[in-house]
């Protein structure tokens, strides 16, 4: 059976293989020994890009989506870049998400497209976090859609995707990451170290 915190597990591994990519430090990763709609993920933002710092947040959230909708339409999917509007929606409508169930756009093998309605409530948590923040403000929705797009490259890129994987494994396996464990994790295989 697919253990239930898999999704946030995702959420959680993405924050950080993202925020790695952008140069933040991290600091641990953990999933809620009292939740299982919780985790954590704890970076170090000192000196990273406000750019930096929204694909940071948006990573966890999308991650979840994506990780459900591939568990409910039973195959790998990747976003639909030329259709966000649900999600600047979520972000720039007040009271959006709940008048409305957004549905999120995939495509599928062979570029077959295909959307999905996130159902457990919580999934957009990092765009509501964004919402309640400053960093709406700081935000045009311009810059919020180019931010949108180049997050979600990262995440269908299949190494990167690969390294949530990893990590989410290990978060699942043990509870927690830490700073040097993580770093293992998505450190490049040696070449020297292969069989
Ligand atoms: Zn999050």
């Amino acid at each position: 059976m697919r253990q239930p915190q898999a999704p946030i597990a995702r959420h959680e591994a993405a924050h950080a293989v993202v925020a790695h990519l952008l140069g933040a430090r991290i600091r641990k990763i953990g999933l809620s020994a009292e939740s299982q709609e919780e985790g954590l993920a704890n970076i170090d933002r000192n000196g990273v890009s406000l750019d930096a710092i929204r694909q940071i947040l948006f990573a966890g959230s999308l991650a979840e989506i994506k990780c459900r909708a591939s568990a409910r339409l039973g195959c790998s999917v990747v976003f639909d870049v030329d259709q966000i509007t649900g999600l600047e929606q979520v972000a720039y409508e007040d009271d959006f998400l709940e008048e409305h169930n957004p549905a999120v756009a995939f495509r599928k093998a062979g570029n077959q497209p295909t959307t999905f309605t996130p159902t457990q409530g919580n999934e957009f948590s990092d765009f509501e976090s964004f919402c309640d923040s400053d960093l709406r403000e700081m935000t045009a929705r311009g810059d919020f859609g180019r931010c949108l797009r180049e997050v979600i490259g990262r995440l269908d890129d299949p190494v990167v995707w690969g390294q949530v994987e990893v990590v989410a494994a290990e978060l699942l396996k043990t509870g927690t990451v830490s700073a040097e464990r993580f770093l293992e994790l998505v450190a490049p295989p040696s070449p020297l170290l292969g069989s």
